[in-house]
């Protein structure tokens, strides 16, 4: 094996199991559901795991709370940092907040109030600077060099990624004879951690990574065979944007080496599900949480058999919710095209 994760430790079911300890009364359990409805069409039994129901609305909270605790009491003190608006952001503001450490969440100022506010409300400092994400890292990395802060990112970590294989625990308990996770995939901490301990206490689990046709940075660096960038593109799973990291160290190899299937869904079809989830569940999930729905409602997987759908979160903005209960299909990207020339007209 080559490459730059050669030689690295990747997190084990161990690592999983003293996260679950370090974890025990912090987090919700949530829920897992039947979906009559899913399974008349699947032909087997589909559960759905509401994750989206965790405090903070999104699973990044096992992750951010797993590596906050991991910290040596020396290194504490510091403060964690991170450069995220979306559910990492949040997640690391509320661990930071339980634990009583210092917290700031570096962005753009082309994050909009409601984010920046999000951030605040959680009690970590919402630091704004430069007009990208980049410039926001040039931030994280200057406050770990000059400050002694502890940068915690996103998925390519060994305790987020430990963090988050509570989750592949928690399912095959509540469902032992569960064939096939359906796990919303990006930068493949989510899935890097299910699948270790998922298929570590069960093998002949089935693990299926699911990401937007647009952007799907981990599946073109599969192709590859090594992490490429992608071009971000407005999508309705904006929590599934972004990149895998050139130097990605541990969530590329492990996918790779764990993953089982990687699917894309279309826009129309992340609409679909989201509706599917709020008309015949119940639920209100955002457009990362509905692509195992969507995979589900897309195609027939008669060799998937019972299979659990995981629910990753529930951020989703509310008035773009409605349209899609209405019965639009939102496309973003020629949302944000029209805008520019718009703009462009009236320069
Ligand atoms: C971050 C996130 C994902 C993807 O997790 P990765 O570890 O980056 O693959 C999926 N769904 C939601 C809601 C998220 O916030």
């Amino acid at each position: 094996m080559a490459g730059p994760e050669q030689g690295t430790r990747h997190p084990q079911l161990t690592d999983t199991l003293v996260a679950r300890r370090r974890l025990a009364g912090r987090l919700r359990r949530t829920p897992l559901i039947a979906s009559p409805s899913l399974t008349a069409r699947h032909g087997a039994a589909v559960h759905l795991k509401c994750e989206h129901q965790q405090i903070t609305g999104a699973f990044k909270l096992r992750g951010a709370t797993n590596a906050v605790l991991a910290l040596p009491p020396d290194q504490r003190g510091k403060g964690v940092t991170a450069a995220s608006t979306g559910n990492h952001g949040r997640a690391l503001a509320h661990a930071a907040r339980a634990a009583g450490i210092p917290c700031i969440v570096c962005m753009s100022a082309l994050v909009p109030a409601n984010k920046v506010e999000a951030i605040e409300a959680l009690g970590a400092e919402a630091r704004i600077v430069g007009l990208s994400q980049d410039d926001a890292q040039v931030e994280v990395d200057r406050l770990v060099a000059e400050e002694g802060m502890i940068a915690l990112p996103p998925f390519d970590h060994a305790d987020i990624i430990a963090g988050q294989g509570t989750l592949g625990l928690e399912m095959l308990e509540e469902l032992p004879e569960a064939e096939t996770l359906l796990v919303p995939l990006s930068g493949g901490g989510l899935i890097a951690g299910v699948a270790m301990a998922a298929k570590t206490v069960k093998p002949s689990i089935r693990v299926v990574g699911i990401s937007m046709q647009r952007g799907a940075a981990m599946h073109d660096s599969l192709k590859a065979g090594h992490p490429v960038p992608v071009e971000e593109l407005p999508t309705l799973a904006d929590s599934l944007g972004g990149g895998i990291g050139l130097d990605n160290r541990h969530s590329f190899a492990m996918v790779r080496d764990l993953v089982d299937e990687v699917l894309l869904v279309s826009e129309e079809e992340i609409a679909g599900a989201i509706r599917h989830a709020y008309a015949e569940e119940r639920q209100v999930i955002e457009g990362a949480a509905a692509v195992g729905i969507a995979a589900l409602l897309t195609a027939p997987h008669p060799d998937w058999g019972v299979t659990i759908a995981l629910l990753s979160g529930g951020n989703i903005d509310m008035t773009l919710h409605q349209r899609i209960v209405a019965g639009e299909n939102p496309d973003l990207l020629a949302e944000r095209q029209a805008q520019l020339t718009e703009a462009a007209r009236h320069a």
